[in-house]
């Protein structure tokens, strides 16, 4: 099971597209139980996976040094990359992967993000390299109107210091979008289906680009797996810094997400809240899995919006499954290591479909 924990619901940053801290009122911006019963509830589980969340997790080091001292986890953190020196090289290296946050190019993650942060997080990507963090050091784009998918994408895996680029669209709760129609139509699908060719030409010169959701796609398309792919509500919760267990991270004001609390409940007992509706029906529902749970619940862009997006999931799949033959071909051959194509290899928080 994969643990969400926010040591926080406060950030330092004020990204475009999410605006920074939750309201402290509903996320508060310390962890307000006690620590032993989270412990207690993770040790429940025969193979848990913790992922530090926030806000901004690393606002709280304490607690997260104190968690991964004490529990034994997989450890995943979801962070802006801006302070990484809060917690110690030591903790850094028992890290199983680290999701951080930059969408492309300087200027495309300076302008979501704010001025100087591409150089902030690249630093602390080299910082985590010199202190021996081996574990799999995943580039986080939140992908919005001025993202060049296939160049924002290709620039990061250029850079060769992330193992992996996962890339997840602005989609279904932003109002800032201009066009999103013409922006789909003129910049994301031909780039994702360059992205597609240039993969598969990686496979024929013998690598496999780290894209996570090409990967992720095809490991779907060829195993299954859990519905929404990050599994939120049946095989992964959040824990809300007040011990509220909830389906899913952001999910931070909604009745049905509500799933227990981290002082009464167990893992046994937590209520599972399943995908529901058009989703069960859908063609695409093996690469899919739904998509994102809390968008299968709330649909704030309204039932047209939620049909454009699904246009663009169901566009995107077919893309990728051009690319079956070519990885059947790459592994007869034993042109690339069949390893590097079982991605995720566990639930490490990357929720697959953009
Ligand atoms: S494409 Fe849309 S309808 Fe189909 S499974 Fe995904 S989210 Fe559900
Ligand atoms: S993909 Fe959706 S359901 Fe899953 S963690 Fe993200 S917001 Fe929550």
């Amino acid at each position: 099971m994969l643990h969400f924990v926010l040591t926080t619901g406060k950030c330092n940053l004020r990204c475009n597209y999410c605006g920074g801290s939750f309201p402290e009122h509903a996320v508060p911006f310390e962890i307000t139980y006690d620590l032993a019963q989270l412990e207690r509830f993770i040790e429940a589980d025969p193979a848990p996976i913790v992922a530090f969340y926030g806000g901004e997790p690393l606002l709280n080091p304490k607690a997260i040094a104190r968690i991964m001292d004490t529990v034994k986890a997989k450890f995943v953190i979801q962070t802006n990359g801006t302070l990484v020196e809060g917690l110690s090289p030591e903790h850094w290296r028992r890290m199983d992967a680290v999701l951080m946050s930059i969408d492309g190019t300087e200027k495309t993650t300076d302008a979501y993000r704010g001025n100087g942060i591409y150089r902030r997080v690249m630093k602390s990507a080299r910082a985590l390299r010199e202190w021996g963090f081996n574990g799999d050091l995943i580039a986080r784009m939140a992908v919005s109107e001025r993202t060049d998918i296939y160049g924002d994408v290709m620039h990061l895996i250029g850079l060769g210091m992330f193992d992996h680029v996962h890339w997840q669209l602005d989609v279904g709760w932003s109002d800032a979008w201009i066009d999103f129609d013409g922006w789909v139509e003129a910049s994301y699908k031909p780039g994702i289906r360059r992205l597609v060719a240039r993969f598969r030409k990686g496979l024929a010169d013998g690598s496999v680009l780290g894209m996570v959701p090409i990967l992720g796609i095809l490991k779907r398309l060829r195993e299954g797996g859990s519905s929404p792919p990050c599994g939120s509500g049946t095989e992964s919760f959040a824990i809300m810094p007040d011990g509220v267990i909830r389906a899913c991270p952001i999910s931070y004001d909604a009745e049905w997400a509500v799933a227990g609390n981290i002082k009464q409940s167990t893992l046994a007992t937590l209520p599972r809240k399943g995908i529901l509706g058009e989703c069960l029906e859908c063609s695409h529902l093996r690469g899919c899995g739904g998509r994102c749970l809390y968008m299968n619940r709330e649909r704030f862009w309204g039932e047209e919006g939620f049909r454009k997006i699904c246009a663009l999931t169901k566009y995107t799949i077919d893309e990728v499954s051009t690319l079956i033959e070519a990885v059947d071909e790459a592994k007869r051959g034993k042109l690339v290591d069949i390893e590097l194509l079982d991605y995720p290899p566990f639930n490490n928080s990357t929720e697959i479909v953009p």
